[in-house]
This record gives C-alpha cells, sequence and structure tokens, in this order.
C-alpha cells in the first residue's frame, strides 16, 4: 500500500500550516513548522471532505430537529421573562455545522449580531474566525452559538437568572450535536457549562466536561470543555501573555480533534 500523501492531504495540510503561521504570528507564539514551495507557502485552498450518503441523512436529521428546537423557543420566548426587556432585532440562535465536533459557546449577540442574526460577526467574531482558521478548520466545519440568543441592552453581561432561563435551549442545542469538545469562550459561558464560580484564570487551560441534564430534560450528554479568554477580551487586552494563552488551549483542542489529548 501506498504510503505518500494525496494532493489532497498535502493540501489541507499546507492549508492548515499557512493559517496557523497567520494566527501564530498574530497570536505571539515564535516557531511553527513550514511547507515551502518555491514561492513560498502554497495558497491553495483545501477541497471540502467528501460527505458520505449516511452523514447527509444524519445531517438533516439534526438540523430538523434544530429547526424545531429553534421554533420551540421563538413560541416559549424565554427572553420575555427577564427583569430587563431585551429590545432586540434579531435572534442570533446559532452558525455552522449541526453535526460539528468542535462546538464555540459564546455569552451573547452584539450590534452586529444583533443586525444580522448570525453570532460572532463583529470584531471579536473576525478574531474568533482566524483562530478556527489557525486551527486548520473552516468556520462551516464548527458550530457557533451563545448562552443568550438575544442582545442584551448595553451589551451587558448575561445576568445568572438570564442564563438559566435560556440555558435548556443551549443544552439541547449541544445534544442535537453531540460535538467531542466545547470550547467556552469567556465567564459567563464557562460557569455555565461547568456550573462554577471560579475566576477565568483559574478554569482556562484546563480540561473539564459538561454533563447534560439527565432524565427529565435529557440525555446526560458529556462533552469534553475546554473553557478560554472570549476574543473580545482578547481585543482588549492584546498582550503577548493573553495571545499566547488563548493559543495554548487552541493546541489542546486540535490535540484532542486528533485523537492526541
Ligand atoms: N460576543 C459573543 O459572546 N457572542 C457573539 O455572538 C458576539 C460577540
Amino acid at each position: 500500500m501506498s504510503t505518500e500523501a494525496t494532493p489532497d492531504q498535502i493540501n489541507r495540510a499546507r492549508r492548515a500550516v499557512r493559517q496557523q503561521a497567520e494566527t501564530a504570528a498574530m497570536l505571539g507564539v515564535d516557531f511553527v513548522p513550514c511547507f515551502r514551495t518555491g514561492e513560498g507557502i502554497a495558497e491553495v485552498e483545501a477541497p471540502a471532505a467528501p460527505v458520505t450518503a449516511g452523514e447527509d441523512s444524519a445531517r438533516a436529521a439534526a438540523q430538523q430537529k434544530m429547526d424545531e428546537l429553534r421554533a420551540r423557543y421563538e413560541r416559549e420566548a424565554p427572553h420575555e421573562q427577564f427583569a430587563t426587556p431585551h429590545a432586540y432585532t434579531n435572534l442570533v440562535w446559532g452558525d455552522g455545522d449541526v453535526c460539528a465536533r468542535l462546538m464555540f459557546i459564546g455569552e451573547a449577540p452584539g450590534a452586529d449580531e444583533d443586525r444580522t442574526g448570525v453570532p460572532f460577526v463583529g470584531r471579536a467574531g473576525q478574531l474568533l474566525n482566524k483562530m478556527i482558521m489557525a486551527m486548520g478548520l473552516r468556520r462551516e466545519e464548527v458550530y457557533i452559538a451563545n448562552v443568550l440568543k438575544t442582545r442584551p441592552p448595553n451589551n451587558a453581561t448575561p445576568t445568572v437568572e438570564e442564563a438559566r432561563l435560556c440555558a435548556p435551549y443551549l443544552y439541547e442545542q449541544i445534544e442535537i450535536i453531540s460535538p467531542e469538545v466545547i470550547v467556552t469562550l469567556g465567564l459567563p459561558a464557562t460557569r455555565l457549562m461547568l456550573d462554577s464560580t471560579e475566576t477565568m484564570g483559574r478554569l482556562r487551560g484546563r480540561w473539564a466536561e459538561f454533563v447534560g441534564p439527565g432524565a427529565a430534560g435529557g440525555s446526560g450528554i458529556r462533552v469534553a470543555v475546554m473553557p478560554t479568554y472570549h476574543p473580545a477580551f482578547l481585543l482588549r487586552s492584546y498582550t503577548p501573555e493573553n495571545r499566547k494563552k488563548i493559543w495554548s488551549d487552541l493546541q489542546m483542542v486540535m490535540a484532542r480533534l486528533r485523537g492526541e489529548g
């Protein structure tokens, strides 16, 4: 059997290395290996992995469940019970592959997300996109959601009560996607997923576990969680230390997805 890499595998590896090099520079990492061609790092787009008929029908079934869940959220409108009303424009439900191996959870939509109905499309979202690319993934390959689905007034941090009211829908999103790894972005998502009151400094960079509600509310799903800083925090505190910490957290996630963690 030939051990030579196929052109597809070479393209994927080149793209991953190029993206890692770009983010390594952005995140302040000193060394990444590079494949070089005559003209430098190759600018080749990786083809999407072929999708089998079985994967196709599993994805269609998961999408249908996700659509039903969203419709139920809209009917039940938990945000209408918030003590401080959210005068939102668009519901920001989630974005990406409903069968993703990796899921990111942020806190709540901001102005750009409220306008478009898509999570993480503003400045913090652009930084998140770069992080995802640096992991050798495309945004369409992961799933991105928030604790709250509506924009808080003045971009306020979600209250514990607001998170509690919306949590069952997020847990069901996780059940549908059934990811191998969740990356929580910032304190509200991390505390909710881990049912913790610890600080980000203590929680980030360490593997933890999300245990979904059992009997009454779900299957009791267990998912590995890597807490890391929110990209908006990194934009505010763009220090070499914070950049290295986030990159190190993401590298642990990459190793786990490769079956090494
Ligand atoms: N910050 C978040 O936590 N979520 C978004 O969707 C955008 C910014």
